[in-house]
C-alpha cells in the first residue's frame, strides 16, 4: 500500500515516522485534527503484523480522538500514537526517552498519554523529555487514573439512555448486565448497586466475580451466558466487537451502554439492527469519555470536583444524540458523528479567525 492510499488517511494533518537507530525504537504519530486543540491521545505498543497495519491502527485511532474528543466539548484535537514490536524488548527507559523525544520534537501539537501495553512509569520516561504528556500519577502533578470517572461517566450515560428508553432514568429494579469487572467494570457495578439496580456481572477472571458479590443485589453469570439474560442493560465493559452477528439476536436488552470502545463489530450494519430492533445504542466514544475529561482538566490546572462536573455532562450529550437519531431515524453512532463534526466545524472556525486575528463582529 502506497502511503498516501491509506484510506485511513481521511484528512490527516500530519503523520510522523521516528527511528532511533540506537534503542530500535520504531514510532508512528498520527496527528487527525488540531482545529479545537493540541491533539491528545495515548501512545500503544503492539507487535503489529506489518508496517502498514500499524499505519492503519494508529490513522484509525486518532481520528477517533478527534470525534471523542470534540463531542465531550472538550478543545482537544486527535492524535494517537503506536510504538512498533514487542513491549518486553520495547518497554524500557532509552526507548521511551527516545520516544519523549520525537514527541516533544512537535512542540506541543501532539500529547501523548498512556494506553495499551504502556504504563504509568513508562510515561515516566516520556516526561523525562517532553512537558507534552497527559495522565502522570498525581505526585507528578498529573491526573492518575482515569477509570474512576471512565466509570462515573459510564453511569451516569446508563441514566441517560434508561430516561431516553423508559421515560426515568431511576435504575431501581432495573436489571445491569455488566461483562468485564476489571478497572472499569468494577467501580461501575459499584454505583449501579448503589442506585438500586439488579446487577448480573461477568468476568473471565473468577476472583473478579467473586468481589462483587460483597455489593448488594450482585448476582454472577457465565461469560458466555450474558448474552441470553434476562436484562434491560446490557453493559459491556471487557472488549470490542461484542455486538456481531453471532450476538445481536440473542440481546433481549432495550438498552446497550457500557465502557468497552467499538462494541458494534461492524459500525454500520449493527447499528442499523439495533435502530431496527429498537435497542438504545450509547455510542461506546460518547459513553466511555469519561478518562479523556479527566485528563482535560491537566490542560487548565486540574481540579478533580471540576472534572467530575464536566463529566455529569456525559448526560446531556447521550441525550441530544438520542434526540437526533430519532428524529432523523440514523442510528446512534451517526448521529454522534454528525454532533461532533459540527462543533468541530463551528468552534474551529471561531478558533481560526482568532489566530487569524480577524475580528467576529465587525465594529458599529
Ligand atoms: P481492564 O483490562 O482493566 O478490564 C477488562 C476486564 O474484562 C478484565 O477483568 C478481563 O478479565 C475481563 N474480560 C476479558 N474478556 C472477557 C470476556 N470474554 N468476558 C468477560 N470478561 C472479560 O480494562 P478497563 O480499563 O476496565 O477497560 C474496559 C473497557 O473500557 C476496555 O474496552 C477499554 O478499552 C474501555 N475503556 C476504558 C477506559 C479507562 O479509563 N480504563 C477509558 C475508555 C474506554
Amino acid at each position: 500500500m502506497g502511503f498516501f492510499d491509506a484510506p485511513e488517511l481521511n484528512h490527516h494533518e500530519q503523520v510522523v515516522f521516528g527511528y532511533d537507530e540506537e534503542t530500535g525504537l520504531k514510532a508512528i504519530i498520527a496527528i487527525h485534527n488540531t482545529s479545537l486543540g493540541p491533539a491528545l491521545g495515548g501512545c500503544r505498543v503492539w507487535n503489529y503484523e506489518s508496517e502498514d497495519e500499524a499505519l492503519r491502527d494508529v490513522l484509525r485511532l486518532s481520528e477517533g480522538m478527534t470525534y471523542k474528543s470534540a463531542l465531550a466539548g472538550l478543545n482537544l484535537g486527535g492524535g494517537k500514537s503506536v510504538i512498533l514490536g514487542n513491549v518486553q524488548e520495547l518497554g524500557n527507559e532509552a526507548a521511551f526517552r527516545a520516544f519523549g523525544r520525537l514527541v516533544d520534537s512537535l512542540g506541543g501539537r501532539y500529547v501523548t498519554a498512556e494506553d495499551v501495553n504502556t504504563s504509568p512509569q513508562m510515561m515516566e520516561w516520556v516526561y523525562e523529555e517532553t512537558d507534552y504528556v497527559a495522565g502522570l500519577s498525581p505526585e507528578l502533578g498529573g491526573s492518575g487514573d482515569p477509570s474512576p470517572f471512565t466509570a462515573w461517566g459510564t453511569f451516569v450515560g446508563i441514566k441517560s439512555a434508561a430516561n431516553k428508553a423508559w421515560g426515568s432514568d431511576d435504575l431501581e429494579g432495573k436489571t445491569v448486565a455488566v461483562q468485564g469487572l476489571g478497572h472499569v467494570g468494577m467501580y461501575l457495578v459499584e454505583h449501579l448497586s448503589k442506585a438500586g439496580a439488579k446487577i448480573l456481572v461477568t468476568d473471565i477472571k473468577e476472583n473478579r466475580v467473586r468481589e462483587m458479590l460483597k455489593f448488594k443485589n450482585v448476582s454472577a453469570i457465565a461469560p458466555d451466558d450474558i448474552y441470553d439474560a434476562e436484562m434491560d442493560v446490557f453493559a459491556p465493559c471487557a472488549l470490542g466487537s461484542v455486538v456481531n452477528d453471532k450476538t445481536i439476536d440473542r440481546l433481549k436488552c432495550q438498552v446497550i451502554a457500557g465502557a468497552a470502545n467499538n462494541v458494534l463489530s461492524d459500525y454500520d450494519k449493527h447499528g442499523k439492527i439495533l435502530l431496527e430492533k429498537g435497542i438504545l445504542y450509547a455510542p461506546d466514544y460518547a459513553i466511555n469519555a469519561g478518562g479523556v475529561i479527566n485528563v482535560y482538566g491537566e490542560f487548565e490546572g486540574y481540579n478533580e470536583k471540576r472534572s467530575y462536573d464536566r463529566v455529569n455532562h456525559i448526560y446531556a450529550i447521550l441525550q441530544d444524540i438520542f434526540d437526533r437519531s430519532a428524529q432523523e431515524n440514523i442510528p446512534t453512532m451517526d448521529a454522534a458523528d454528525i454532533l461532533a463534526e459540527e462543533r468541530i466545524k463551528k468552534i474551529g472556525r471561531l478558533k481560526q479567525m482568532r489566530r487569524s486575528g480577524k475580528r467576529l463582529f465587525s465594529k458599529i
